[in-house]
């Protein structure tokens, strides 16, 4: 399996990270050993100094797909979930400023975090209200409504390029509020009021 990540899908967080609003969705990837459950620990790597979480709503692919149009994405994932793109924040900034792919700043063992799913009938897919906590405090909140590239837009254009296998995920992009986690800290991800995702950092 592998997994599929939007960048810059939310205006406010592009804005805040000083990145242009992109006109096409930008995709990075990460291997299937950057999957860490939900509720195992994260041990924070020693190669960086400023590990940022990025809570980020997840869609389950449930069939295999290539070239799927607009209209019939839907047909192709079922859950929606919740997941951290962990992200070395520093190792990222010195790769963007080499114009260098991002791999070890996005992709390293356990950086994707990923939580519990809903059946997508359960939502209402243009209107899901999310949200991060740090240490019990709001850190994020999101809303599927402000998504620049909509579910259904990023599975036409992914699978343009990649053929979409059942058991991958995509990870939709991450709401403003994006921020440092420290040893200690506790991070419960919500889908309304229901908790889908806790980690804590050691
Ligand atoms: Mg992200």
């Amino acid at each position: 399996m592998k997994i599929l990540c939007i960048g810059r899908n939310y205006l406010e967080h592009a804005k805040e990270l000083k990145n242009q609003v992109p006109s096409e969705p930008m995709i990075f990837m990460k291997p299937s050993t950057a999957i860490l459950k939900s509720s195992n620990d994260l041990y924070y790597p020693e190669f960086t100094s400023n590990l940022h979480y990025e809570l980020e709503l997840v869609l389950k692919i449930s069939k295999n797909g290539k070239h799927i149009a607009r209209k019939f994405a839907s047909d192709y994932y079922n859950e929606i979930g919740l997941g951290l793109d962990f992200t070395a924040r520093d190792l990222q900034e010195k790769c963007k400023a080499n114009g260098h792919p991002w791999e070890i700043a996005k992709a390293f063992d356990n950086s994707a975090v990923v939580g519990d799913f809903i059946p997508k009938e359960q939502l209402e897919e243009s209107n899901i209200d999310f949200k991060l906590t740090k240490n019990g405090a709001v850190a994020q909140n999101g809303n599927s409504g402000d998504l620049i590239f909509n579910f259904e837009i990023l599975i036409e254009y992914i699978s343009n390029f990649f053929t979409l296998q059942k058991g991958d995920l995509i990870f939709t992009g991450t709401p403003a509020g994006v921020g440092p986690v420290k040893k200690g800290d506790i991070l419960e991800g919500f889908i309304g009021e229901k908790s889908l995702l806790h980690c804590n950092i050691k």
